[in-house]
């Protein structure tokens, strides 16, 4: 499936839900969520429908995928691989999506939304270890050191995250050095480190039929 690529707000107004993709302005007032809570379209603004099981699931599945901004393809691929994991699926998943470079980037606070994580990884301002990595699927793993390329620290982009970085709290996995503007993988996140607001059963049972 392709990728969405209309308004932002829309995806949240669809769901009915805060998904926080459009960083700090998310937080304010003029948030779309606030402003006007209805289905986008003609007919929005008509009461949701009582879904059934399937839909609820479904949308609980969407939902998931786009707080991630994922494609259907590179979710299920996703889910797959946590599939085969021991232990519980639905946990694994979440952890598995936390786990991504892109994400571990937003956590920082070096990004405004997953969206322009995965931009700036994609533009090569990201090391893994010291090493250059540009790809927002890449896994992290405990004990690694993610941190923002030495050309780029002088942009003013980062001197622009950076200031507001210190103002956010980077997760109990993560330990962030905004001094260096880097952060050490300590762990990996349990399900109670992870605010995602999703019910992961519902995408297991989504997935398994
Ligand atoms: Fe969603 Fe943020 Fe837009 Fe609000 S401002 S609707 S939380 S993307």
């Amino acid at each position: 499936m392709a990728k969405y690529v209309g308004p932002v707000c829309r995806i949240c107004r669809r769901e009915g839900v805060k998904m926080y993709l459009k960083g700090d302005r998310c937080f304010t007032a003029k948030c779309a969520i606030e402003t006007r809570n209805h289905i986008p379209g003609q007919h929005g603004q008509q009461q949701r429908k009582k879904l059934s099981n399937y839909g609820v699931q479904l949308r609980e599945k969407q939902k998931l995928r786009r707080i991630y901004g994922l494609t259907e393809k590179q979710f299920r691929n996703c889910f797959d691989k946590a599939s085969l994991q021991k232990g519980a699926s639905g946990e694994n998943f979440l952890i598995l999506l936390e786990r991504r470079l892109d994400n571990v980037i937003f956590r920082l606070g070096l990004a405004d939304s997953r969206k322009e994580a995965r931009q700036i990884v994609r533009h090569g301002h990201i090391t893994v270890d010291g090493k250059k990595v540009d790809i927002p699927s890449y896994l992290i793993k405990v004990g690694q050191v993610v941190a923002v390329r030495e050309k780029s620290k002088t942009s003013p982009l980062f001197v622009e995250l950076l200031e507001s970085a210190k103002n956010k709290k980077a997760p109990a996995w993560i330990e962030a050095d905004y001094e260096k503007i880097q952060g050490r993988i300590i762990g990996l996140p349990a399900r109670e480190d992870i605010d995602t607001q999703v019910d992961e059963l519902l995408i297991v049972e989504f997935y398994s039929k």
